[in-house]
């Protein structure tokens, strides 16, 4: 039986409004976001490139790329609020309701066939101090939730120098300076293998490039990247 607070708190939901789009709340409403926000997750343009997932012309992947197979589940500006630029900046600072359901989410998406491949799955590092901070790692979340649904083990690879400091607060051409010493193979060498790289947004691509060619110098024979969102 519930409590009188309990039931009094799910009256006033009731009413409360989309926390995404401000319009009321549906049926298919999930964590304060109604339904047509969550249909917000919308795959990328299906022409796009199977190493960089942007759209280019034929021929070389432009892109600087260690990794034979890169793909994103979402797009990080579809939907109307962009949904992936409203719920990331805000799961980061702390929103366990949309972090819960984002998870749920990647639970059921449909992966790239070439996920299946995979010998063992990793995430990019986020800084021991930041990870602290927020005491958790969406994209170490993400890489152990695709982990199980492959079958395959969840490994912690990599490591993040604290000095690199944050992304967002940087411009582009810093982003695209980040050392490659700032990210290194946490244990022992690899023994060769396909490892799946898992991060929560690819945004230049500059930190999945240096967790692959950190993988692939520490021995891994294959990476392939896939995160949540891609922004283009
Ligand atoms: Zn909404
Ligand atoms: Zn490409």
């Amino acid at each position: 039986m519930a409590s009188w607070q309990e039931r009094s708190r799910r009256a006033a939901g009731a009413f409360l409004l989309c926390r995404g789009c401000l319009g009321p709340l549906d049926g298919a409403a999930v964590a304060g976001l109604c339904g047509r926000c969550w249909s917000g997750l919308v795959p990328l343009v299906e022409e796009r490139c199977a190493r960089c997932a942007l759209v280019h012309g034929e021929g070389d992947c432009p892109e600087p790329t260690a990794w034979s197979h890169g793909d994103a589940l979402w797009d990080y500006h579809g939907g109307r609020p962009p949904l992936g630029a409203l719920l990331l900046p805000a799961i980061k600072a702390g929103e366990a309701g949309w972090r819960k359901a984002l998870l749920g989410q990647v639970a059921d998406a449909a992966l790239p066939a070439w996920t299946a491949d995979v010998d063992r799955v990793t995430a990019a590092p986020t800084a021991l101090h930041r990870r602290l901070l927020r005491g958790f790692d969406l994209a170490e979340e993400a890489a152990s939730l695709l982990a199980r649904r492959l079958e395959r083990p969840f490994q912690s690879l990599l490591t993040k120098a604290w000095r690199t400091g944050r992304q967002a607060a940087r411009t582009e051409s810093q982003r695209r300076r980040l050392p490659k010493a700032a990210i290194t193979l946490r244990g022992p060498r690899l023994s060769g293998g396909t490892v799946l790289l898992v991060d929560d947004v690819w945004t230049t691509g500059t930190t999945l490039l240096r967790c692959a060619q950190a993988l692939r110098a520490g021995g891994a024979d294959d990476v392939r990247v896939l995160t949540l969102f891609r922004a283009l």
